[in-house]
């Protein structure tokens, strides 16, 4: 018979952080560096903990460039070269503190990836990504990489229960990438059935993870600075955005011109887009749950990133958390049934 859990599990949609009383004077006071220990590679990084997704549209080494002056940290898609890799490390050799090369489990990924920090020992973060982070041929990859790199930080999912974050930690991974079907262009949900409202996926994967001294990343779902301030609040050491930072001049692809105005490309990475670019590549990443949109063009990611960023010290000031890692501790989630005011959503906003 199957099983139903009937406590309810939520979305950032479904809550709002309660405000505290603080003795913090302005957003200025907080601060959003974190210094993290991983458990398995040692390595300490210290970083304002926002990732960009590795989408080939997102997690670009121009995205790196332009989000690592502030801090923030990109997971680079598995599709550049080795030689674009050396290009990139030679001319910005600042920015590999806050880089991630990507890695899925087809043939070559792992002959690529060992190319990559043979030649580059700057780069110190592996992101190994699946769709399906449940697969035992997943868990055995995970220690194939951490018994080839064992000081390397290993970032290693999708995932969103408890059980699989603390068997991929005890496998070698440090960090747990969490989330199911919450992105703005997967489409897993509609085309499976499968998932985990994110807030509940990360407030139990948090647990289970900080319980062995490891670590995660809520991964998807963020449509807004407050839900990045909710993923931190709710355990997450770590947040992956893709849609957030979509649209971009950072971001690949070329800019689109429709009826006068500007548009990018942006699609899931098991889209049928992303699948004619790399055929052949990308079908064992995920299947085709994704979709493709265009996202209007926004310019310079520096907007969004001071955007997200003023948001979060804002969250802590309301809350009374002088650094972000105090957040989840300063954090009360109240349900909801109504976040915001929709009268004027649909009235196009001033500038
Ligand atoms: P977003 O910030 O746009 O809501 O979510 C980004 C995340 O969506 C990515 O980091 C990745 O985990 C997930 N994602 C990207 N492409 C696809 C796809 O084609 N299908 C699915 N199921 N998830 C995707």
């Amino acid at each position: 018979m199957p099983n139903i859990i009937n406590d309810i599990k939520l979305d950032f949609k479904d809550v709002l952080l309660r405000p505290k009383r603080s003795t913090l004077r302005s957003r200025a006071d907080v601060d959003l560096y974190r210094e993290i220990t991983f458990r398995n590679s040692k390595q300490t990084y210290k970083g304002i903990p926002v990732m960009a997704s590795n989408m080939d549209t997102v997690g670009t080494f121009e995205m790196a460039q332009a989000i690592g002056k502030h801090g923030l940290f990109t997971t680079v898609h598995k599709y550049y070269t080795l030689e674009d890799w050396k290009d990139f490390a030679a001319n910005n050799p600042e920015c590999l503190r806050y880089v991630a090369a990507s890695s899925g489990t087809a043939g070559g990924d792992f002959e690529r990836l060992t190319q990559i920090l043979t030649e580059i020992p700057g780069v110190t973060f592996i992101c190994l990504d699946v769709a399906n982070g449940y697969s035992q041929h997943f868990v055995e990859y995970v220690r194939k990489v951490r018994a080839a790199f064992p000081s390397h930080t290993i970032i290693a999912g999708n995932v969103v229960t408890g059980e699989m974050v603390e068997e991929l930690i005890l496998s070698g991974a440090d960090i747990i990438k969490v989330g199911i079907g919450p992105g703005s262009v997967c489409t897993t949900r509609m085309k499976t059935g499968v998932g985990y409202p994110q807030l509940s996926a990360v407030i139990e994967c948090a647990d289970a993870a900080h319980g062995l001294q490891g670590h995660i990343i809520s991964d998807g779902g963020c449509t807004c600075a407050g839900d990045v301030a909710k993923a931190f609040g709710a355990g997450a050491d770590f947040v992956m955005v893709g849609g957030m930072l979509a649209g971009h001049d950072q971001c690949g692809g070329e800019v689109i011109q429709k009826n006068g105005r500007k548009y990018k490309l942006f699609y899931g990475m098991s889209s049928s887009t992303a699948m004619e670019k790399y055929a052949g590549g990308v079908a064992e990443y995920r299947s085709s749950e994704g979709k493709t949109v265009e996202v209007p063009y926004k310019g310079d990611v520096e907007t969004t990133v001071l955007d997200i960023l003023g948001g979060l010290r804002s969250a802590c000031t309301y809350t009374g958390a002088a650094k972000l890692k105090e957040l989840p501790r300063r954090a009360t989630f109240i349900r909801c049934t109504q976040q915001v005011n929709q009268i004027y959503s649909n009235v196009a906003q001033s500038e």
